[in-house]
């Protein structure tokens, strides 16, 4: 498997830890409002390379949190917090907020295939880890404390601008043009690892530590998790392009700080989704999310089917127009998958030779798009019988997750439902009585109206046809 690292700046042969096994880690939503089409396609790709990983044979153990405490707009005591607004906005306590967007999150993932990851960690239930690596940070001298709160001395880490690669005057710049300055600090780029002096004294959730009462910065929430979870050796990380600075770079020097070696190899950033050529975002008020698409009348898979069809590590630009051109490619193909029925025996060869593309395309950086091309291929393939044709699909729709070969399943109306009941009810009395004539009569009304009864050990069910 090869991808781009950003580590090293390069696409790169990946070797984990431990030979077949890799430990995952996919920073997790921000639960005080929805998550929208761009946080989903982060979502999305990282749900493709975990099923990619798998289907070349590797072992997977994922983890993600959920950033349901306090998420500060900067890192320093600066910003706003957004679960303090969302809480006056909604007129909710912090908890209901967090439940409330994470279901909303949960239920935008089942809709296009997502796999919920093997461990999803609530930031607020592991304080004891942050305050473990926080206390040993202070007796190591890479945190300090300043007017109540501890921050990290990023002077003390010489690897600190590594992953972005940056200077720092640059990131300082970057990070800065909103937001005051924290004169508590030592160092610009310094950050708060636990917050007893916060100038957003209305924190609903705090906890004693031997800091002070307080509550964890943003950033060590995912190295405790990470750690906690996953041990001292980390084989990938995930995350959004936005979150190489400052979130990731303070994983790498807090974890490593704290570890004392090296924590993860490899890390991979996910390109932004734009919409009108910029970054879709919640504070430009971007709240368009897969159930908005669904209550319009799109299939979500068309939005999977449109991210799969792009390339993870270039931006792409959402319009409706782009939607409606990847929905009618997607229900196109859908019409074909569905429609194959069975006929011959599985070709080995054949499926091996299609089946080793797939899995090519898919090591050489994820390539999705070409993996949708190659059904294309294969549905063409007047050399590939229909029963081989099905059972590649079947395989690599573990991977794609565009449920290629289900058929829609019709909706039926609690009367339709209610009178076809009866009808079978009726017959079955007919039967009973050997009164067959009456017993076909039903069935041939049945078959007219496009239902069609099967007998089954279980007892009669039927199909619609129309
Ligand atoms: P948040 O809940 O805002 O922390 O975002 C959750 C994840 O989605 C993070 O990894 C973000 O970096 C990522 N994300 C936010 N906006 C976009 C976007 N427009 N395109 C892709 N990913 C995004
Ligand atoms: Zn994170």
């Amino acid at each position: 498997m090869r991808f781009f690292n950003t580590l090293t700046k390069k696409i790169e042969e990946f070797i984990p830890n431990e030979e077949g096994v890799i430990k995952m880690y996919t920073c997790g939503p921000t639960v005080y409002h929805y998550q929208h089409l761009g946080n989903m396609r982060t979502y999305i790709t990282e749900d493709v390379f975990e099923k990619a990983f798998k289907y070349l044979g590797y072992k997977v153990n994922r983890v993600m949190n959920i950033t349901d405490v306090g998420h500060l707009k900067s890192d320093a005591d600066e910003g706003e917090d957004k679960m303090v607004i969302a809480m006056e906005r909604e007129h909710k306590s912090s908890k209901e907020i967090a439940k409330f967007y994470t279901d909303d999150f949960m239920e935008n993932c089942a809709l296009v295939n997502i796999k919920w990851p093997d461990t999803v960690v609530p930031a607020t239930t592991e304080i004891d880890m942050y305050i473990k690596i926080i206390t040993k940070l202070l007796e190591t001298g890479y945190a300090y404390e300043s007017n109540g709160n501890i921050y990290y001395d990023t002077s003390k880490f010489p690897n600190y601008y590594e992953l972005s690669g940056r200077k720092e005057d640059e990131l300082i710049l970057a990070s800065r043009d909103d937001v005051e300055e924290d004169k508590n600090k030592r160092n610009p780029a310094d950050f708060v690892l636990w917050f007893t002096n916060s100038k957003f004294g209305n924190q609903e959730l705090q906890w004693d530590s031997p800091f002070g009462r307080g509550f964890p910065g943003w950033h060590i929430e995912c190295s405790g998790i990470a750690i906690k979870h996953l041990g001292e050796h980390l084989d990938i990380h995930f995350g959004a392009e936005d979150a190489v600075f400052p979130h990731h770079t303070n994983e790498i020097a807090q974890s490593e700080a704290y570890l004392g070696h090296k924590w993860c190899n490899y890390w991979v950033h996910l390109s932004w989704l734009l919409t009108d050529n910029i970054k879709m975002s919640k504070s430009l008020g971007h709240v368009t999310t897969i159930k908005t698409l669904k209550e319009e009348g799109y299939n979500p898979l068309s939005y999977r089917y449109f991210i799969l069809s792009s390339y993870y590590h270039k931006q792409v630009n959402f319009t409706y127009e782009t939607l409606d051109q990847n929905e009618a490619a997607y229900l196109k193909l859908l019409n074909k998958t569905t429609s194959l029925t069975p006929s011959g025996d599985l070709d080995k060869d054949l499926f091996d030779k299609y089946d080793n593309q797939f899995k090519e395309y898919l090591s050489n950086d994820i390539g999705t798009s070409n993996c949708i091309t190659l059904v294309y291929d294969l549905l063409k393939d007047e050399q590939v019988n229909n029963t081989t044709k099905i059972e590649l699909i079947k395989s690599w729709d573990t991977v794609l997750s565009l449920d290629l070969l289900k058929k829609e399943e019709k909706e039926i109306d609690s009367e339709l439902l209610s009178y076809i009941n009866k009808k079978i009810e009726e017959r079955k009395e007919a039967k009973a009585n050997k009164d067959f004539p009456l017993a076909d009569q039903i069935r041939n009304e049945l078959e007219e109206k496009g239902i069609i009864l099967k007998d089954t050990r279980e007892g009669t069910t039927f199909e619609l046809v129309k």
